[in-house]
């Protein structure tokens, strides 16, 4: 398939068709040709050198040295997810031998998660490589056996052009089928649309807003057949200061929040847009250093025109609501494009009191809350659940004192961080970066990390199945040495 853009709706029935017929060989490969696959995408995409940063630097304005690192995450991705691919955990193959002996005769069962079918992706604004093209979300994909068809993001089109390319180059290589990799790009939101409701899909992949992610879930659910997607939407991500460590470290902790609030231009979705602590001295020594931090911070250019200035008007707003001050705005002026670190202020009671106060204001901006009660603390937690992340600034026994905050902040995000800042999201195993609704439509996945992977798959079990018809991760002799449960024991073993 031809990776240039290709106009819709006709090219989005053909990338569609194509992802399906792809798909009826791709489920059928061993793990290790999607290994293989993977593997020479992340060398593609290397291939691409200096004119895949300068493409997506004059595209996103993100710093040259920012994109170097995100590509090599982006092939790190790659590789990792594929080596996970192979390692087989993601499967939970599950065996249960059969005894007919018993009466009733026990069946044989055996059971693996299988690829869903060909997946749409929506590239991210924010991660030119590491959430789009070839992000995480099709890499996840691509080690599950399904192909994909991306929705390139508006805001970087000739840098999805390139690692599109980089793909289809690497499925050539790899003698893979064609439609393995489809790419549109779009002029509006009807593409998204039609991708998402097109009968051949059956999962979608999304980073981005919370009304684009409840868009497409939404059109997705409405379809005769629906079909799950995985939309990671943002969050606050609050950071909660609890006094005995407030007073010991808060000063230092001041400094990392602020360099955490503006890392990128504030444009991550792990980006801490509310701190919440108790008013007293040490609070106010911390907005004290918060304030210094931030006014010496220099406005920088942001990913697009329609960001920068959704962020000038979502600051606006939130300085407009009664009681809300700004405690700290950059002193240095900014021009078109640019943000402008800043952070407000105001009482716990009137937080809670406006909710728009606690949606997310994307890019270098964060609101102090000033609670009076660890009361009032425990209803701002209550009004901020559904995270990806949250955050406490506290000691040991600040986390056994507080048992009741701990509880209910728990319940509301997928990564509780203490004494760090959310922002810097690691990409191994044990990492969750998904969250409960809004911050994601589905709770129990995340987008980063290997388990991602589970997304894209569903359970497939076989009842008496003919020993040598079976996937060979079923078979007795366990030929890929892949962990199994069988008979309730976690094993590598082959079965005697
Ligand atoms: P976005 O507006 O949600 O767009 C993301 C993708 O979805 C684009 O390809 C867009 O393409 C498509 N889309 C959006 N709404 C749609 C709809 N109703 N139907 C079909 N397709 C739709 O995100 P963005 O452009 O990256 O940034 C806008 C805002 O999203 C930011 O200001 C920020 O608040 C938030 N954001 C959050 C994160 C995060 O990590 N959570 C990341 C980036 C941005 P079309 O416009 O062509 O339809």
């Amino acid at each position: 398939m031809n990776p240039e853009s290709i106009k819709m709706p006709e090219a989005i029935h053909f990338a569609m068709e194509a992802a399906w017929s792809a798909y009826l060989q791709y489920r059928l490969l061993p793990r290790h040709r999607r290994v293989e696959f993977m593997y020479a995408i992340a060398h593609e995409i290397e291939a691409l050198g200096d004119e895949l940063i300068a493409t997506a630097h004059s595209e996103t304005h993100l710093p040259v040295a920012r994109l170097i690192g995100e590509r090599a995450r982006t092939c790190f991705q790659l590789r990792s997810y594929a080596d996970a691919c192979l390692q087989g955990d993601w499967l939970d193959a599950r065996i249960d031998t059969g005894d007919p002996l018993r009466s009733p005769p026990k069946p044989d069962l055996r059971k693996m998660n299988v690829p869903l079918g060909p997946v749409v992706v929506f590239g991210a604004s924010n991660f030119p490589f590491a959430y789009s093209t070839a992000g995480g979300d099709t890499a996840c994909a691509f080690a599950a056996g399904c192909p994909v068809v991306v929705k390139a993001h508006p805001a970087h089109p000739q840098t999805s052009d390139l690692v599109a390319a980089a793909i289809l180059s690497a499925a050539k290589k790899c003698n893979l089928p064609e439609g393995i990799f489809g790419h549109v790009h779009g002029d509006g939101h009807e593409t998204g649309a039609l991708l998402v409701q097109h009968p051949r899909t059956k999962a979608v992949g999304f980073t981005g807003s919370f009304r684009g992610g409840k868009a497409l879930y939404d059109l997705a659910q409405a379809r005769p057949e629906p079909i799950p997607v995985f939309a990671e939407m943002g969050s606050v991500n609050p950071i909660y200061l609890l006094p005995g460590q407030l007073s010991e470290r808060g000063e230092d902790f001041a400094r990392q929040i602020a360099a955490s609030i503006t890392l990128g231009v504030g444009q991550f979705c792990t980006n801490p847009g509310v701190i919440v602590g108790l008013q007293g001295a040490d609070l106010d020594r911390f907005a004290q250093v918060l304030r210094d931090e931030i006014i010496h911070t220099a406005p920088a250019m942001m990913l697009h025109q329609g960001i920068a200035a959704a962020f000038h008007s979502h600051v606006a707003r939130a300085l407009s609501q009664p009681e809300v001050i700004p405690l700290a705005e950059s002193r240095t002026p900014f021009s078109s494009g640019e943000s402008r670190p800043t952070i407000a202020q105001v009482t716990g009671a009137g937080f809670l009191s406006q909710p728009k106060l606690a949606e997310e204001v994307f890019g270098p901006y964060s609101i102090l809350v000033q609670c009076g009660s660890s009361g009032e603390m425990e209803a701002v937690a209550e009004m901020l659940r559904g995270q990806l992340t949250s955050t406490f600034i506290a000691t040991e026994d600040d986390l056994r004192s507080h048992e009741a905050l701990v509880a209910l902040v728990q319940e509301g995000c997928g990564r509780v961080v203490v004494n760090g800042v959310p922002t810097g999201v690691e990409v191994v195993l044990a990492q969750h970066h998904g969250g409960p609704f809004p911050a994601s439509t589905d709770s129990r996945f995340g987008a980063v990390g290997a388990d991602g992977i589970r997304r894209f798959c569903r359970p497939l079990a076989y009842q008496n199945y003919p020993a040598q018809l079976l996937p060979p991760e079923l078979q007795n002799e366990n030929p890929e040495a892949i962990p199994r449960t069988v008979n309730n024991v976690c094993t590598k073993e082959a079965i005697p």
